[in-house]
């Protein structure tokens, strides 16, 4: 049971045009779109919408033309790469009109002009927000990856017409909340990363709803420093140590474990296969960087995770694009992605460059889910309410 209405709550679609707020902010080079995923993520709600005799009429963003006309930022340039993945013709409008919808043959499939042409979009314009509706007669969201923005597209039209999170959505929300909302316990999530600085919020949230952190990346120096550990020229934010103790502090009263390194892979220079060592946490020389988790905690976090059933994933363990320095990432996604596979663990990762760590560990194909929502995967690890979403909830 989902706790957001999805297709079937807007009924019979025959006839009816089915506004379709998508992220085709694809890259795009000389003219044409290099990598079509989104557009492939998205092709379920359409042909679900075309199944049910519905006009799929498809609205998006691509780039930040920041209100303005920019002819390079036009959304016409997908249209090849969606006419392909659709198998079918695709109607282009600029400047769409419900007299012009209205003509359309059953069937049809239209894409509006980048809604960020308009300066009334990303204010949420009430006036935008009507105009979009008046558009369509349902309308539905399948752009995980902009709902944590209130803009007219997003979270102002819902407003006014039947509303429902499409596929893409759908699938990315009972990930999510198969994560944290309904876990299977003891769930660990994994914070990594370069500082702390930037996961206050993520680590505050989490410390109420997991059962252990494992830290690691630039910022688990933050928290070995604060306790006392010299991390030499490591990256560290030593104005937050009293920052660090709190989280601490909070976590324990939560009942949440933090989970520190109990050694670390040490070299003189940021640099792909640069003379390194493992070493206890205590054994730095004043020149030392921490650029990876060391083999002791590797073999830690394995003994850890052949107890856990959910792992969220954010950040990497350490310097992971370059080696030896990928090491601890690439080892302990690998048990994840085993451990998963074997249906004996749920596991939820994404935000920043965590994908790209996944990807190039070999692991993402066997994690239960990767989002690829970058800033509103991290706000709802945050617990932030996001508004594209709350507008869908049953
Ligand atoms: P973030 O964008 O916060 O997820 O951080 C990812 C970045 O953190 C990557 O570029 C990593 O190279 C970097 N990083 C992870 N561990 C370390 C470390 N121990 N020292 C320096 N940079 C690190």
């Amino acid at each position: 049971m989902s706790a957001y209405r999805t297709l079937e709550a807007l009924g019979d679609l025959t006839g009816k045009k089915v506004l379709v707020r998508l992220d085709l902010n694809v890259p795009v080079d000389n003219g044409v779109v290099t990598d079509a995923t989104r557009i492939e993520r998205s092709l379920p709600t359409i042909n679900d919408i075309l199944k049910g005799g519905g006009i799929p009429v498809l609205l998006s963003h691509f780039g930040r033309p920041k209100g303005q006309y920019v002819p390079e930022m036009s959304l016409r340039v997908v249209v090849p790469a969606l006419e392909k993945a659709l198998g079918k013709t695709v109607t282009f409008v600029e400047k769409p009109s419900r007299a012009e919808l209205d003509a359309l043959p059953a069937g049809s499939v239209v894409l509006v002009e980048n809604t960020r042409f308009a300066p009334q979009e990303e204010k949420n314009d009430p006036g935008m927000a009507q105009f979009l509706a008046s558009l369509g007669d349902a309308y539905v969201n399948d752009a995980f990856s902009c709902a944590h923005r209130a803009h007219a597209s997003t979270e102002g039209v819902a407003h006014h017409l039947p509303s429902a999170a499409g596929r893409s959505m759908q699938k990315e929300l009972d990930a999510l909340s198969a994560a944290l909302t309904t876990p299977q316990r003891p769930v660990l999530a994994v914070v990594g990363g370069a500082k702390v600085s930037t996961k206050l919020d993520l680590l505050g949230n989490l410390s109420g709803k997991v059962d252990q952190i494992v830290i690691g990346g630039g910022m688990a120096n933050t928290f070995l420093a604060a306790l006392g550990h010299d991390v030499a020229k490591s990256l560290c934010e030593h104005d937050l140590l009293d920052t660090a103790r709190e989280i601490i502090e909070t976590a324990k009263k939560n009942g949440c474990e933090i989970i520190l390194p109990v050694d670390v892979t040490v070299a003189k220079e940021f640099a792909a296969n640069a003379p390194n060592r493992a070493c206890g946490l205590d054994e730095l020389e004043a020149d030392d960087m921490i650029l990876d988790i060391g083999p002791k905690t590797i073999e830690a976090l394995k003994t850890r995770l052949s107890d856990v059933k959910t792992v969220v994933w954010n950040g990497p363990f350490g310097a992971f694009e370059i080696e030896p320095f990928d090491t601890g990432t690439n080892t302990v996604a690998g048990l994840v992605a085993k451990a998963t596979k074997a249906g004996e663990m749920i596991s939820v990762a994404g935000g920043g460059d965590t994908v790209a760590a996944l990807n190039r560990a070999g692991a993402a194909e066997d994690f239960t889910y990767i989002s690829t929502a970058g800033g509103a995967f991290l706000e709802w690890l945050e617990g932030k309410e996001l508004p594209g979403v709350e507008v869908l909830r049953a």
